[in-house]
Protein backbone atom coordinates (compact mmCIF):
# COMPACT_ATOMS: atom_id res chain seq x y z
CA UNK A 1 0.00 0.00 0.00
CA UNK A 2 2.74 2.84 0.78
CA UNK A 3 4.54 3.24 -1.83
CA UNK A 4 8.33 5.29 -1.33
CA UNK A 5 8.38 8.15 -3.05
CA UNK A 6 11.17 11.06 -2.80
CA UNK A 7 7.93 13.43 -3.06
CA UNK A 8 5.17 13.16 -1.02
CA UNK A 9 2.45 14.01 1.13
CA UNK A 10 1.10 16.40 -0.67
CA UNK A 11 -2.54 15.05 -1.33
CA UNK A 12 -3.38 14.65 1.72
CA UNK A 13 -2.52 18.00 3.25
CA UNK A 14 -5.00 19.64 0.59
CA UNK A 15 -7.21 20.25 3.73
CA UNK A 16 -4.81 21.01 6.65
CA UNK A 17 -6.65 22.28 9.72
CA UNK A 18 -5.48 25.53 11.07
CA UNK A 19 -4.41 24.67 14.83
CA UNK A 20 -2.45 26.21 17.38
CA UNK A 21 -0.48 25.02 19.56
CA UNK A 22 -3.27 24.82 22.34
CA UNK A 23 -5.62 23.08 19.64
CA UNK A 24 -2.77 20.23 19.28
CA UNK A 25 -2.26 20.06 23.43
CA UNK A 26 -5.98 19.62 23.50
CA UNK A 27 -6.51 16.91 21.02
CA UNK A 28 -3.57 14.81 22.53
CA UNK A 29 -4.80 15.09 25.53
CA UNK A 30 -8.10 14.20 24.90
CA UNK A 31 -6.63 10.62 23.08
CA UNK A 32 -4.53 9.70 26.52
CA UNK A 33 -7.79 10.68 28.00
CA UNK A 34 -10.04 8.90 25.52
CA UNK A 35 -7.74 5.52 26.17
CA UNK A 36 -6.90 6.03 29.82
CA UNK A 37 -3.19 6.13 29.29
CA UNK A 38 -1.93 8.25 32.60
CA UNK A 39 1.03 6.81 33.74
CA UNK A 40 4.78 7.80 32.40
CA UNK A 41 6.16 6.47 29.84
CA UNK A 42 3.07 7.02 27.36
CA UNK A 43 3.15 4.12 25.06
CA UNK A 44 1.68 5.36 21.71
CA UNK A 45 1.58 1.62 20.47
CA UNK A 46 -1.61 1.20 22.89
CA UNK A 47 -3.40 4.10 20.86
CA UNK A 48 -2.39 2.56 18.28
CA UNK A 49 -3.94 -1.00 19.15
CA UNK A 50 -7.14 0.66 20.24
CA UNK A 51 -7.69 2.45 17.06
CA UNK A 52 -6.97 -0.56 14.81
CA UNK A 53 -3.32 0.54 13.50
CA UNK A 54 -1.53 -2.23 12.40
CA UNK A 55 1.92 -1.16 13.49
CA UNK A 56 5.13 -2.72 11.82
CA UNK A 57 8.94 -2.60 11.81
CA UNK A 58 10.22 -1.78 8.30
CA UNK A 59 13.12 -2.23 6.24
CA UNK A 60 13.02 1.25 3.75
CA UNK A 61 15.28 1.17 0.45
CA UNK A 62 16.08 4.72 1.90
CA UNK A 63 17.45 5.00 5.16
CA UNK A 64 16.16 8.75 5.43
CA UNK A 65 12.45 7.48 5.83
CA UNK A 66 11.46 7.37 9.35
CA UNK A 67 8.21 6.44 8.83
CA UNK A 68 4.76 6.20 7.04
CA UNK A 69 1.33 6.03 7.63
CA UNK A 70 -1.24 5.67 5.06
CA UNK A 71 -4.59 5.19 5.00
CA UNK A 72 -7.37 3.46 2.91
CA UNK A 73 -10.75 3.03 4.00
CA UNK A 74 -10.75 1.80 7.25
CA UNK A 75 -7.39 0.07 7.21
CA UNK A 76 -4.69 1.98 8.30
CA UNK A 77 -1.10 0.93 8.44
CA UNK A 78 1.66 2.65 9.89
CA UNK A 79 5.30 1.53 9.20
CA UNK A 80 8.42 2.61 11.52
CA UNK A 81 12.36 2.09 10.51
CA UNK A 82 13.32 -0.76 11.93
CA UNK A 83 16.76 0.35 12.13
CA UNK A 84 16.27 3.17 14.55
CA UNK A 85 16.39 3.24 18.49
CA UNK A 86 13.45 2.26 20.51
CA UNK A 87 13.48 5.96 22.27
CA UNK A 88 13.41 7.12 18.34
CA UNK A 89 10.05 4.62 17.07
CA UNK A 90 8.48 6.01 19.80
CA UNK A 91 8.53 9.43 18.37
CA UNK A 92 7.91 7.94 15.11
CA UNK A 93 4.67 6.39 15.94
CA UNK A 94 3.30 9.31 17.70
CA UNK A 95 3.98 11.58 15.26
CA UNK A 96 2.22 9.37 12.40
CA UNK A 97 -0.79 9.09 14.90
CA UNK A 98 -0.44 12.59 15.07
CA UNK A 99 -1.33 12.26 11.12
CA UNK A 100 -4.14 9.98 11.74
CA UNK A 101 -6.12 12.02 13.77
CA UNK A 102 -5.43 15.52 12.86
CA UNK A 103 -5.15 14.76 8.88
CA UNK A 104 -6.26 11.47 7.86
CA UNK A 105 -9.62 12.07 7.51
CA UNK A 106 -9.78 10.30 4.45
CA UNK A 107 -7.53 7.82 2.04
CA UNK A 108 -4.25 9.32 1.95
CA UNK A 109 -0.28 8.58 3.22
CA UNK A 110 2.14 10.40 4.88
CA UNK A 111 5.44 8.92 4.23
CA UNK A 112 8.18 10.84 6.72
CA UNK A 113 11.83 11.12 6.16
CA UNK A 114 13.55 11.98 8.67
CA UNK A 115 14.56 15.12 7.95
CA UNK A 116 11.03 16.58 7.08
CA UNK A 117 10.15 14.57 10.63
CA UNK A 118 12.77 15.35 13.18
CA UNK A 119 13.14 19.18 12.61
CA UNK A 120 10.95 22.42 12.83
CA UNK A 121 10.80 24.73 9.60
CA UNK A 122 12.49 27.82 10.20
CA UNK A 123 11.35 31.32 9.76
CA UNK A 124 7.70 33.20 9.33
CA UNK A 125 5.06 30.40 9.89
CA UNK A 126 3.02 32.03 7.60
CA UNK A 127 5.43 31.37 4.64
CA UNK A 128 5.39 27.85 5.66
CA UNK A 129 4.19 25.42 2.70
CA UNK A 130 1.55 22.61 3.72
CA UNK A 131 4.02 20.08 4.14
CA UNK A 132 5.47 21.88 6.74
CA UNK A 133 2.57 22.90 8.68
CA UNK A 134 1.70 19.32 8.82
CA UNK A 135 4.49 18.13 10.03
CA UNK A 136 5.05 20.71 12.58
CA UNK A 137 1.51 20.06 13.69
CA UNK A 138 2.53 16.04 13.79
CA UNK A 139 5.81 16.99 15.37
CA UNK A 140 3.91 19.14 18.07
CA UNK A 141 1.33 16.17 18.87
CA UNK A 142 3.79 13.76 19.35
CA UNK A 143 5.67 15.94 21.57
CA UNK A 144 2.66 16.56 23.47
CA UNK A 145 1.36 13.22 23.61
CA UNK A 146 4.23 11.42 24.76
CA UNK A 147 5.28 14.68 27.14
CA UNK A 148 1.96 15.96 28.86
CA UNK A 149 2.81 19.43 29.89
CA UNK A 150 1.66 18.82 33.42
CA UNK A 151 3.36 15.78 34.23
CA UNK A 152 6.38 17.36 32.33
CA UNK A 153 6.28 20.24 34.88
CA UNK A 154 5.74 17.57 37.90
CA UNK A 155 9.44 16.32 36.65
CA UNK A 156 10.85 19.28 36.57
CA UNK A 157 9.82 20.63 39.59
CA UNK A 158 11.52 17.61 41.25
CA UNK A 159 14.35 17.20 39.76
CA UNK A 160 15.14 19.79 37.09
CA UNK A 161 17.45 17.87 35.12
CA UNK A 162 16.90 17.21 31.10
CA UNK A 163 18.54 14.09 31.77
CA UNK A 164 16.73 11.93 34.08
CA UNK A 165 13.15 13.47 32.53
CA UNK A 166 14.31 12.07 28.70
CA UNK A 167 14.56 8.89 30.88
CA UNK A 168 11.44 8.72 32.79
CA UNK A 169 9.13 9.66 29.98
CA UNK A 170 11.54 7.75 26.87
CA UNK A 171 12.09 10.28 24.79
CA UNK A 172 15.69 11.70 23.39
CA UNK A 173 17.25 14.64 25.53
CA UNK A 174 17.01 16.46 22.70
CA UNK A 175 13.04 16.44 22.02
CA UNK A 176 12.77 16.71 25.59
CA UNK A 177 14.93 19.76 25.51
CA UNK A 178 12.98 21.30 23.02
CA UNK A 179 9.41 20.87 24.80
CA UNK A 180 11.48 22.27 28.49
CA UNK A 181 12.05 25.13 26.18
CA UNK A 182 8.91 25.53 24.77
CA UNK A 183 6.86 25.21 27.90
CA UNK A 184 9.29 27.91 28.85
CA UNK A 185 11.09 25.82 31.37
CA UNK A 186 14.57 26.28 30.53
CA UNK A 187 15.85 29.92 31.79
CA UNK A 188 19.18 30.83 33.03
CA UNK A 189 17.82 31.29 36.20
CA UNK A 190 17.45 27.41 36.27
CA UNK A 191 20.54 26.42 36.69
CA UNK A 192 23.27 24.54 34.79
CA UNK A 193 20.82 21.72 33.32
CA UNK A 194 18.94 24.11 31.53
CA UNK A 195 21.67 25.83 30.24
CA UNK A 196 23.23 22.50 28.97
CA UNK A 197 19.64 22.19 27.72
CA UNK A 198 19.62 25.16 26.22
CA UNK A 199 23.18 25.00 24.22
CA UNK A 200 22.62 21.16 23.37
CA UNK A 201 19.24 22.37 21.92
CA UNK A 202 20.46 25.15 19.93
CA UNK A 203 23.54 23.45 18.49
CA UNK A 204 21.58 20.81 17.24
CA UNK A 205 18.80 23.12 15.01
CA UNK A 206 15.41 22.00 16.78
CA UNK A 207 15.60 18.92 15.68
CA UNK A 208 13.03 16.08 17.95
CA UNK A 209 14.67 12.86 17.93
ZN1 LIG B 1 4.90 13.44 9.08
Amino acid sequence: MIKERVVSNSETTLNLPVLTREDIEARARSVREKFGLKSIPINPLTIAERVDIAVNNAKFFRESVAGAIARSGNKVVLLVNQSDAPYRKRFTIAHELGHYFLHLHGDGEFIDKEVNLFRQPKGDPNGWTPVQRAEYQANMFAAALLMPEDAVQKAWDETASLERLAREFNVSEQAMGIRLDQMGLLDEEKGREGKVAISFHKSVTAGWA
